[in-house]
């Protein structure tokens, strides 16, 4: 296992969320101690450290979000809060004994792949590392994303996203302004508005926002969860059933969405008995094509006498006043952005820096791609957790991770089958058919035809973050790693003092390296 002092390690994890978390355990499992986990941060989590606001939850049920290798019998609710998603992924990082991979305040500010040595050089926050293979679990929703509104900078009161509250401030009395009406906005809006002075939500685009079937799982429940471990398995099973049942419908007959739609606009007039109001809250897009969001309290909330809708964007602010684009302007005292994370721009594939001596970001110009979602052509040994469409709109995300932790440990013991000091990268070849295929399908989903701008989309209107499938299907995609889709890179013949040949590492195929 890596020391203290060691610098050279098999595998650098990126990321402590479930997805770096979840890589550290199955490398243990396959056997393999020799690896670090960076982490940029003072404490494991990603996305359950720093969403800390009023109201986080999850919105997928607790006993489907989570680890099929971790169970947790004592979930308290169906949808469980921040405190006990992170108190849970504490508890994995314990039980599993992963502290000794640890490397916290590592924030990772540069990869560039040596191609004579068949290596990783990482240069991080706690000095360089270098490492056969990177695991980058960076996370889809890990950095937040302010709008450039004009005049911000010169806001004299509070601003702050979602995923970075601030503790320290007092909202109460105040008044806030909250961009934004997405999953995290319709958490937070019902949590801070009895509390608040006067609250006014600028919604660019209204949400489809179905009841939340949310209730304490009882002290019986878990008791028998506990003694019978059967019964949490079918509570899992059935979950994730459900929801494979629902997938056709997102992704080949939006068309049967309708129904789901009736149900939801039905919510929506139960809870807002003003029709003006409630014409400003009803969605003129397919349901499905942005996340369809789960509340019982936002549209109570909206009704609130302290509470505004400001149906337009957040143009400009101007001192303490904030002008919406349809003239709109309201005065406060701080604004929460809940205008989401850096997706389709992943910060980290600035920093990555691939054997063609382009970053990640470069390659990624016209969109991501990367096969099987891990592996982007010209990265040799270098696998992304949750890369480029693998997202969700209606199921667990640790599906897709497990799946792709799949990959990883085969992957590494494909390595071990060809020998020492041997790299695979991905060929274009096979990133371009299997992104082709993606493409095509995408044509046909609700994200892609239900009539919205979401953050499924690209610059270019292109759908590179959702999978258009169910989970047993990419869990059948990445089951194994396919020689045949990669390029066998072998290091370069040394000369007897040791020294590597000038030549360039040998790609191969991996018949040939067999032969
Ligand atoms: C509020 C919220 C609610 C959500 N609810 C659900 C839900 O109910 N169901 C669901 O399926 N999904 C949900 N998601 C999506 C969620 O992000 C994923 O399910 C999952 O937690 C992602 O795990 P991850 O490990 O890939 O990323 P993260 O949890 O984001 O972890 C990434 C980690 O990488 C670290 N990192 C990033 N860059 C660097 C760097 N350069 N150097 C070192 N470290 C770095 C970060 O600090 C972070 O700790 C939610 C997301 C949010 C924001």
């Amino acid at each position: 296992m890596a020391d203290d002092g060691q610098r050279h390690v098999r595998v650098a994890v990126i990321g402590s969320g479930f997805g770096g978390l979840g890589a550290a355990v199955r490398l243990r499992r396959a056997g393999i101690t020799d690896f670090v986990v960076l982490e940029r941060a003072d404490s494991v989590g990603g996305t359950w450290r720093d969403n800390s606001y009023p109201g986080c939850a999850c919105d997928v049920p607790s006993h489907l979000y989570s680890f099929s290798f971790a169970p947790h019998p004592q979930w308290p609710r169906n949808f469980s809060g921040q405190p006990h998603i992170r108190a849970y992924l504490e508890r994995v990082t314990d039980t599993f004994g992963l502290r000794p991979h640890l490397r916290l305040g590592a924030e990772v500010r540069a990869l560039h792949w040596d191609g004579r040595e068949l290596r990783w050089e990482i240069d991080t926050a706690q000095g360089p590392f270098t490492a056969e293979v990177v695991v980058s679990a960076t996370g889809p929703l890990s950095d937040p994303q302010i709008p450039d509104i004009p005049g911000l900078a010169d806001f004299p009161g509070k601003v702050f996203h979602s995923a970075r509250w601030d503790h320290d401030y007092d909202l109460r009395g105040k008044r806030v302004a909250m961009v934004g009406t997405g999953a995290s906005a319709i958490q937070i809006v019902p949590a801070i508005q009895p509390e608040v002075g006067r609250l006014t939500v600028f919604q660019r685009t209204p949400p489809w926002v179905m009841p939340r079937a949310d209730r304490r799982i009882t002290g019986p429940e878990r008791w028998l969860h506990t003694k019978v471990p059967a019964t949490r398995q079918l509570r899992r099973q059935l979950l994730w059933g459900i929801r494979e049942m629902q997938v056709g419908a997102f992704t080949k007959r939006p068309g049967r969405l309708g129904l789901v739609e009736a149900l939801a606009k039905s919510h929506l007039h139960k809870a807002i008995k003003d029709p003006e109001l409630r014409a400003r809250l009803t969605p003129d897009y397919r349901i499905g094509c942005k996340r369809i969001l789960l509340s019982n309290t936002w549209y109570p909330a909206l009704t609130r006498p302290n509470v505004d809708v400001v149906t337009s964007g957040l143009r400009e602010i101007r001192g303490n006043v904030l002008v919406a684009a349809d003239g709109t302007e309201t005065a406060a005292d701080a604004i929460v952005f809940g205008t989401g994370f850096h997706v389709t721009d992943m910060p980290i594939a600035h920093r990555v820096t691939g054997a063609r001596g382009t970053t990640l970001a470069e390659e990624w110009k016209d969109g991501m791609a990367a096969l099987r979602g891990t592996s982007a052509a010209g990265f040799p040994n270098f696998l992304t957790i949750i890369g480029p469409n693998t997202g969700l709109g209606n199921s667990s995300m640790i599906l897709m991770i497990e799946s792709q932790l799949n990959y990883l440990v085969d992957f590494m013991r494909q390595l071990d089958v060809l020998g020492d000091g041997i790299a695979l990268d991905a060929r274009r070849s096979a990133v371009d058919e299997w992104t082709r295929t993606i493409q095509q399908r995408m044509q046909r989903t609700v994200w892609n035809t239900g009539g919205c701008d979401s953050w499924y989309l690209d610059a270019n209107g292109r759908n590179t973050t959702a999978w258009p499938g169910t989970t047993a299907e990419f869990r059948r995609a990445t089951r194994q790693v396919d020689l045949a889709e990669y390029e066998v890179i072998r290091p370069p013949r040394r000369r007897p003092d040791d020294e590597p040949t000038p030549a360039a590492a040998g790609r191969t195929t991996a018949e040939e390296v067999a032969a």
